[in-house]
């Protein structure tokens, strides 16, 4: 394989643009061309292409987000659609796509396949929510920035003598709550995973604060329910003073972490080794510390587990 092109889609995370750097950077000193493709599958169905160098991906490292522009497409789901694409490929010479982006992304990825364009899947999502891999691009800066917002948050939280509601990302999948509510020394972890018994949580407050805790702070994954909504609940059945925060987007952006940047050099340069290879129908992941890669179909049929034995810890950890 001679060409290949990379985009980002779905949900932008920090790291991706390592991801593309490594895409990048790996292709050229293989003797690869790369081009670059904006908006997702929207700009693969517009034709937005532009030729990358190893210059074009200098100075990009440390930035959150992607220079790539990220978007969602509607109409790259619909036969006509696919169709367009995979025509742009063709005019572009393109034999191969790296796409980087989370589980929608990766059924587009295993549409292309299936039509002849070897296009191999790197995670990248803050959430994590990607069975098939251990971490995803984007997860480890997301929990040390929510890490950083909880600590602030418990400074005025303990002058106040309050308890606090810290509302994170997560839809589906629990992690981001997990590992923060870990780190972060919460009272309580509320996630999509696990039934809330809002009797033996508020039972927790109280005992905390019996035995002299000043503040205490609720960790909820957006999936498992509304801060604002278990503010007033909390209120109620504590009568204690209680606030929701919710932290929304800013842990999608920053500077990616040491471990991200890592992790998307890596995985992206494990994306050209296969395309090299003629592999498609591939999502890269890491596993025990190993970059490996799954079919793209298996990935996508992986029951999700989520961490319990670190849930469970932080529940004896923060009695
Ligand atoms: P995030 O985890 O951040 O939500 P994602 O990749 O899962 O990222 P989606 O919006 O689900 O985000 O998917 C991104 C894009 O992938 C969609 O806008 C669409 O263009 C494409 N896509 C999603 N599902 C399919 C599908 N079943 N067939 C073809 N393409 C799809």
């Amino acid at each position: 394989m001679k060409k290949i092109g990379v985009l980002t889609s779905g949900g932008d995370a920090p790291g991706m643009n390592a991801a593309i750097r490594a895409v990048v950077r790996t292709a050229v000193y293989k003797g690869m061309q790369v081009y670059g493709i904006r908006r997702g599958f929207n700009g693969l169905i517009n034709g937005e292409i532009d030729y990358m160098d190893v210059k074009s991906v200098g100075e990009i490292l440390h930035r959150g987000g992607t220079i790539l522009n990220t978007a969602r497409s509607e109409q790259f789901k619909t036969e006509e659609g696919m169709k367009k694409a995979i025509n742009v490929l063709k005019v572009f010479g393109i034999e191969g796509l790296v796409v980087i982006g989370g589980d929608g992304s990766f059924r587009g990825a295993y549409d292309l396949s299936q039509r002849g364009i070897p296009t191999v899947g790197i995670p990248g999502t803050i959430d994590n929510d990607i069975p098939c891999t251990e971490l995803t691009i984007g997860f480890d800066t997301a929990v040390n920035t929510v890490l950083e917002a909880i600590s602030k948050i418990r400074d005025t939280v303990a002058s106040h003598e309050r308890t606090n509601i810290i509302e994170v990302m997560g839809r589906h999948a629990g992690d981001i709550a997990i590992y923060t509510g870990l780190a972060g020394g919460a009272e309580g972890i509320i996630i999509p995973e696990m039934p809330l018994d809002i009797d033996n949580l508020c039972k927790r407050i109280i005992q905390g604060r019996h035995r002299g805790k000043t503040s205490s702070i609720i960790i909820l994954a957006e999936g498992a329910g509304k801060a604002v909504e278990l503010e007033r609940i909390i209120e109620e059945k504590t009568g204690m003073e209680t606030r929701a925060t919710v932290l929304g987007y800013i842990q999608r952006g920053g500077c990616p972490t040491a471990a991200d940047i890592i992790l998307a050099s890596r995985m992206g340069y494990h994306a050209v080794e296969l395309l090299e290879k003629n592999i498609g129908n591939r999502v890269v992941c890491i596993r025990g510390n190993k970059i490996m890669d799954e079919d793209i179909k298996e990935a996508l049929s992986m029951p999700r587990t989520f961490n319990k034995e670190l849930y469970d810890l932080a529940q004896v950890l923060s009695i």
